[in-house]
């Protein structure tokens, strides 16, 4: 655990000074409002220096940001912390997430920041991704929920999305929907978050902040929907099913789960050997060939997300069971049929490289992926991007290529073939 600053510098301290610091230490501890002080305290990056100009920027935003969320939640905000640090520091232990906050920290990974493609893909094309993110761990500061088995997880992660959504960000990666990702309300986060800003617009946001402080003080139960807004938490759930951002893709998800024998969110004990049914009994061929391809995949996609874990396994499904279909089958058909460039009616190959999740959710049109595939005993990739301009469009082949294993291209291919 890290050593808390102020303690840290109480210690050090020249007697004048440790009163000053003691009475700080006693204002931050019992929560009473630091008038005046911008809400980040510190900014921690010492040991990671390539990262300055991000460290500024989470700086700028959880000062501009910290505040907002405590206005939202008016009652409880003297009890919280009022203001944090932000620590950049190697997370070997959260190395597939980025962040996570305690009471008055928010510590980011810097490993992962630096080094995973993943990162640069997530903030390098768009810094308000990082922001999300950032607004999210601050929120849960605010929170401290007595979560466990009453009060389960999804409350947290779902108020927390709520925030960001609440403070305008509702739109692009992570938006304010139900997703192949997080198809219900007790996947939490995106889903839940968006099913709160329905109940925010349809019964007003006092009843958000009620039931914050319901989760806080650890007092709430599934009646406090009855009570507070005359509905029930099944009835409010079932209308916010008619609206748009509980997707179709969400709703075959849930369809899915119900039909291998979750209940209550619960998963059944045989639940990935009832999958493996399901595959096998709604799957056309193409999806029961990827579903063996996938199975001899290790477990992890290239970005460390296990894909073994039912969840993801749904994911993949889904991706493979698109309405229009995934381009994977359209280039199946296209190599049995002696039209993809480069095999001849007869090659056999295979599709390679690790799959990346991130790339399968229902994605914002117009799409586009590009497939590897290799040919027995030949060291050279051949390479095809498939685009579909919006999901009443087909996947075409757009282009295609072959490299060597340098990545260096040996030969592009006109279209069509
Ligand atoms: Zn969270």
């Amino acid at each position: 655990m890290e050593p808390n600053p102020t303690i840290f510098h109480a210690l050090h301290s020249p007697p004048a000074r440790i009163c000053c610091w003691r009475l700080l230490f006693f204002l931050l501890l019992t929560g009473l409002p630091v008038y005046g002080a911008d809400s980040v305290r510190k900014v921690k990056f010492s040991g990671t220096p390539e990262q300055p100009g991000l460290a500024e920027h989470a700086r700028q935003i959880g000062n501009e940001f910290y505040p907002k969320i405590l206005a939202l939640f008016p009652d409880d905000a003297p009890k919280v912390a009022q203001q944090f640090d932000i620590i950049f520091k190697p997370l070997k232990s959260h190395n597939s997430g980025e962040t996570y906050a305690s009471r008055a920290k928010i510590y980011l990974n810097s490993d992962y920041l630096t080094n995973n493609p993943a990162a640069q893909n997530w903030i390098g094309n768009n810094i308000t991704n990082f922001d999300k993110v950032f607004i999210h761990e601050m929120a849960h500061m605010t929170q401290q929920y007595k979560t466990g088995a009453r009060i389960p997880f999804y409350w947290e992660e779902g108020m927390a999305d709520y925030v960001r959504f609440k403070l305008g960000y509702t739109n692009g990666w992570e938006c304010a929907e139900c997703s192949a990702e997080y198809p219900h309300y007790i996947s939490g986060y995106t889903c839940m978050g968006a099913f709160l800003l329905y109940i925010d617009a349809t019964c007003g946001p006092k009843v958000i902040r009620q039931l914050h402080t319901e989760l806080r003080r650890g007092s709430y139960s599934d009646a406090f929907f009855s009570k507070t807004t005359g509905r029930s938490l099944d009835a409010l759930w079932a209308q916010f099913q008619n609206t748009p951002t509980f997707t179709p893709v969400a709703a075959q998800a849930n369809q899915v789960l119900k039909e291998i024998g979750y209940l209550d969110g619960k998963p059944p004990r045989d639940v990935n050997a009832r999958f493996k049914t399901y595959v096998r009994e709604h799957g056309d061929p193409d999806v029961i060939q990827f579903f063996k391809y996938v199975d001899a995949l290790p477990a992890k996609d290239m970005y460390g997300r296990s894909l073994k874990e039912i969840q993801n396994q749904l994911r993949i499904y889904l991706y493979f069971t698109q309405p229009g279909g995934a381009p994977e089958a359209l280039l199946r058909k296209m190599l049995k049929q002696g039209e993809l460039p480069g095999f001849a009616k007869g090659d056999h190959g295979w599709i390679h490289g690790a799959l990346n999740l991130g790339e399968m959710d229902a994605p914002a049109y117009p799409v586009s992926r590009t497939l590897r595939c290799k040919k027995n005993n030949e060291p050279s990739t051949y390479n095809y991007t498939f685009v579909r301009p919006g999901s009443n469009t087909a996947w075409t082949l757009q282009k295609a290529w072959q490299s060597d294993p340098d990545g260096q291209v040996i030969k592009e291919y006109s279209i069509p073939w």
